[in-house]
């Protein structure tokens, strides 16, 4: 019987040529994401989903590992195009490993048996027409890393840009700079999971600190519309002094980068830590505010933490989009994407409009269709 490596290994593609180096005769260099593995001929990465055979690294293609309509609320991003349908997508594998992913049946898939996620056959168009015709605004690759499955991706998204829509990445941010370059013509959202801010928990993790702090910077630098997450783990993350250098950090990057802690609920193989109160996540939201950054939000607990779900002009505090957990309750940000009460200019991507909320929940769209168009 066909293993899940086995399935996976017959929907391959060759690697773009911006993310490979060959650095010797038998041996080349993978630069999708920040681990940049030299793998030998017959061996595979980190991520156990990209490959050398035959003198070609062989990297995933022609499938998804689970897609769904989500609001855009849920991924989260808060400052574009609220109330937008992000028709999401996924294949297979992860470069890190974390003990409490909630994406774990796709993330996981090739590491732990019990992560079992069938890959459905698919295809770029069949994709993108039916984002469309589920009215989505924007197509989102996410649910496992998507930097080790970039150029899959970026197929599809260039189909997605050529019939008007937008498209995002949900990411751990361990990218490498060939990587940012290779994507960045192709996307318009990124959100990065910081995950902590000490280096010994992201080795725990199976990654470094290092390039996820220089993919943030890139990023903004860059011009794409980046939102940060931190899922707030008690007693991993949750250290006042760890939360106070991270939100220094990225108001250093840039105050107008949106700071969402969420909390964390028992999962996977994590059930050691309590779950987070909503007191933790309005402790460290006043961490994120005090460093200077002007748009903090807590997410996962919702109607439990205050204002902190709602967007607020940073200069003059007036309500401009009302939240209660994904379902936007109202919107007031003008037509050029600023507080209709003094005027001042809200970091994001805006719609001319509010056009109300396609679903606040997310919902299966159904695969029969992905093959057939
Ligand atoms: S994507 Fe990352 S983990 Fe996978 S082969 Fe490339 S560098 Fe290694």
């Amino acid at each position: 019987m066909a293993t899940l490596a086995d399935v996976l290994e017959a929907r391959t593609a060759e690697a773009a040529p911006e993310l490979i180096e060959r650095i010797s005769r038998d041996r080349i260099r993978c630069y999708a994401c920040g681990h940049e593995c030299p793998i030998p001929e017959g061996a595979v990465g980190v991520c156990k989903v990209r490959f050398v055979r035959d003198g070609a690294l062989h990297v995933p293609w022609g499938y998804i590992g689970g897609v769904q309509c989500d609001p855009i609320e849920k991924k989260p991003f808060f400052h574009a195009y609220p109330g937008a349908l992000a028709y999401s997508f996924g294949m297979l594998g992860c470069d890190l490993h974390c003990s409490y992913c909630q994406n774990w049946v796709t993330s996981q898939a090739l590491r732990d048996p019990a992560a079992v996620a069938p890959p459905v056959d698919a295809t770029p168009g069949a994709l993108v027409a039916d984002a469309t015709h589920l009215g989505a605004r924007v197509v989102v690759s996410t649910y496992n890393e998507p930097l080790i499955t970039a150029e899959w991706a970026v197929e599809i998204f260039k189909q997605a840009r050529a019939v008007g829509l937008m498209t995002g990445f949900v990411s751990n941010g361990n990218a490498t700079e060939r990587v940012l370059q290779y994507i960045r013509p192709w996307i318009d959202l990124y959100k990065v999971d910081l995950k902590s801010f000490d280096d010994k928990h992201y080795r725990q993790l199976g990654g470094r600190i290092e390039p996820i702090l220089r993919t943030i910077r890139r990023l903004h630098e860059l011009g794409v519309w980046l939102e940060i997450v931190t899922l707030l783990i008690p007693g991993f993350n949750d250290a006042p002094d760890e939360l106070e250098r991270l939100a220094a950090f990225l108001a250093s990057v840039s105050p107008d980068i949106p700071w969402h802690v969420t909390a964390f609920h028992k999962d996977y193989r994590m059930s050691d830590p309590e779950n987070t109160t909503p007191e933790m996540l309005l402790h460290a939201a006043a961490i994120g505010k005090a460093a200077g950054l002007r748009y903090v939000y807590a997410g996962n607990i919702p109607g439990r933490v205050g204002d902190l779900e709602n967007t607020r002009c940073h200069q003059c505090a007036a309500l401009l989009v009302e939240r209660y957990g994904y379902l936007v309750r109202s919107y007031q940000i003008t037509a050029d994407g600023r507080c209709p009460q003094c005027g001042t200019s809200i970091p994001g991507r805006w719609g001319k409009q509010f056009d109300g909320q396609i679903t606040a929940s997310p919902f299966l769209p159904g695969t029969r269709r992905l093959r057939t168009y």
